[in-house]
């Protein structure tokens, strides 16, 4: 199985990649986003709870995160490899990311970050913000919160996957299928 997390602040293009990640490899997505907007959908505890956290722009708690990501995995065993997008975003996840796979005799080929400057990552996401019907990506103020949370807190995930030596970094601007091809000769690579 291999298995790649797929880095870099919002807006930095990780949906959009990941998707063609998986037309190309048959991957499994597993965007933490994605699971907690369904929770929030089916109108379920945990969704309600999350959903305090995300209008303020804010990381939801670790264990709310752990948790869904551990199911998501023992549920999909059978995958050719997952690509984890959104997660993980604070070192904590990380390290129990380590140890999840680690006791299904699995790990991390590597991490792939895209490199956005942030006046940039604005700019896209309040774009997308138009179609993507997604409060968080309408409000500027919320859209600079969720960076300064990217900053602060997820930033730090890079060198969790450094120390290991399964850091590449790509250049997040340009056309979209060059990003792309960039990032498949780091997935071969593995
Ligand atoms: P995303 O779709 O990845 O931009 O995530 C939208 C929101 O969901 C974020 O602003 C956070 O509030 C929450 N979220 C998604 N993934 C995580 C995570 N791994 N840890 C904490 N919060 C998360």
């Amino acid at each position: 199985m291999k298995n790649i997390v797929l880095f870099g602040p919002p807006g930095a293009g990780k949906g959009t990649q990941s998707e063609k990640i998986i037309e190309k490899y048959g991957f499994l997505h597993l965007s933490t986003g994605d699971l907690l907007r369904a929770e929030i959908a089916n109108n379920t505890k945990l969704g309600l709870d999350a959903k305090t956290f995300m209008d303020a722009g804010k990381l939801v708690p670790d264990e709310v995160l752990i948790g869904m990501v551990a199911n998501k995995i023992e549920n999909n065993l059978e995958v050719a490899g997952f690509i984890f997008d959104g997660f993980p975003r604070t070192v904590v996840q990380a390290e129990a990311l380590d140890v999840m796979l680690e006791q299904k005799h699995l790990k991390i080929a590597g991490m792939i970050a895209l490199e956005v400057e942030e006046t940039e990552l604005t700019k896209r996401i309040l774009e997308r913000g138009k179609t993507s019907g997604r409060a968080d990506d309408q409000n500027e103020e919320l859209v600079k919160k969720r960076v300064e949370e990217y900053n602060t807190k997820t930033a730090p995930v890079a060198n969790h996957y450094k120390a290991q030596s399964k850091f590449a970094s790509i250049n997040g601007i340009g056309e979209i299928d060059t990003i792309f091809t960039n990032i498949c000769n780091v997935i071969d690579s593995y």
